[in-house]
């Protein structure tokens, strides 16, 4: 290897990056080998043989012309994603060009806050939420200001404090997840619904972040069913969770064409590489088998909810394929403790709680076994 310069003498004269990135710390849950990997909500089944293999082939086709730029409108790609909606949620199907996609659903909101943010405007979201709106705001100088949900165990969020906030703060963009991350909870389409008219009359964007829609359980409806009445309303999705596809980096939403007109604008060109689209029209097509793990994920979610209730932890109500709990020991203490016996979970959400992804039922057993030592009652 070359020698390093040692430029550590030089740390003087180098260049500060501007305020809110100097100093800051990137995003980063630990990314630790260890048997039982609990802690970023990922589908712990991974593709068979057979559909890793028709990926493989998908991108190899598209290897034949990586000398050339990517279709820069994915078109096709969001006519497949319009249309897996459709069949999900029971609703009509939306357009091409009402639908968008980028590299995660980070990505698009990033995107969302680049042209419906920054300078001068503000975007409000609802303790506790999760850990990146902060900064796609710090990025795209949009002020984050924040109003607080409900009161533990469920942390709902009411019709009434949405509102109230919405009145307080004037703001642009409000973010609603749905379910929410880190406490799983759903919204009742009535608190949408009424964000949606309170943003209205002063034409600000609502977006609901249904990054595990997929998850919620029965009779729980989407923000999708909205769209048609509600011109103000952004629904994201994601490939990362439900549909086991994290690796890939494929989110999307569906909106108004004039709101995904304006992400045109602000994205990079050819933000979405041709095997990004190849392997995402691939995955797509191959949903049954992708999606087919949903149901024991749900399963064991609430085997898991039920689980943790009978131990005596409070436990946040979860549509998510992920259970918020609130630790006997100190939640530092217990979190090292479960980390010490393979398993990776994750410390957030209010102070005394902590959060574990649902797993495959081997991972799921370790997890009680484990916490069965590390937080004793
Ligand atoms: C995991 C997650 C996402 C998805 O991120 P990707 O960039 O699509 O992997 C979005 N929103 C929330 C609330 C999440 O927890």
């Amino acid at each position: 290897m070359p020698a390093q310069p040692d430029l550590r003498p030089d740390v003087a004269a180098l260049p500060i990056p501007r305020e809110g990135i100097a100093g800051a710390a990137p995003y980063g849950a630990p990314q630790l080998e260890v048997a039982h990997a609990l802690n970023v909500n990922e589908n712990p089944y991974g593709p068979s043989p057979e559909l890793a293999a028709a990926i493989g082939r998908a991108a190899a086709e598209a290897a034949t012309t990586l000398n050339r730029y990517p279709d820069r409108e994915a078109l096709d790609l969001r006519a497949d994603l319009g249309e897996y909606l459709a069949a999900e949620s029971h609703i009509p199907a939306p357009t091409p060009e009402q639908v968008w996609a980028a590299n995660g659903s980070n990505e698009v909101m990033h995107q969302l806050l680049l042209a419906y943010g920054g300078p001068g405007r503000t975007a409000l979201g609802f303790t506790p939420h999760y850990s990146m709106y902060p900064e796609y705001a710090r990025d795209t100088y949009t002020a984050w200001v924040t109003a607080e949900r409900g009161p533990a165990p469920d942390f709902t969020l009411d019709t009434a404090a949405v509102t109230a906030a919405i009145a307080e703060h004037d703001p642009d963009v409000v973010v609603l997840t749905s379910p929410n991350n880190p406490t799983g909870t759903a919204l009742d389409l009535e608190v949408v619904r009424a964000a949606a008219q309170a943003l209205a009359p002063r034409r600000g964007l609502l977006v609901v972040d249904e990054a595990y829609g997929e998850f919620r359980r029965d009779g729980v409806p989407s923000a999708l069913t909205l769209l048609p009445t509600t011109p103000n309303l952004v629904v994201t999705r994601t490939m990362s969770k439900a549909f086991a596809l994290a690796g890939a980096r494929l989110g999307y939403l569906v909106a108004h064409q004039d709101i995904v007109d304006a992400l045109r604008v602000v994205r990079l060109p050819y933000h979405l590489s041709a095997v990004t689209q190849a392997v995402a029209r691939t995955a797509l097509a191959h949903r049954k088998e992708l999606l087919g793990t949903v149901a024991l994920l749900r399963r064991e979610r609430d085997a898991l909810a039920e689980h943790l209730i009978q131990r005596g932890h409070d436990v946040a109500p979860s549509d998510a394929n992920f259970v918020l709990f609130r630790s006997f020991a100190d939640r530092q203490y217990v979190f090292e403790q479960l980390l010490a016996r393979g398993v990776l979970i994750r410390v957030v959400g209010p102070d005394g709680w902590l959060r574990v992804s649902v797993g495959t039922e081997e991972d799921n057993i370790a997890f009680r076994t484990a916490l069965q030592e590390a937080d004793p009652r």
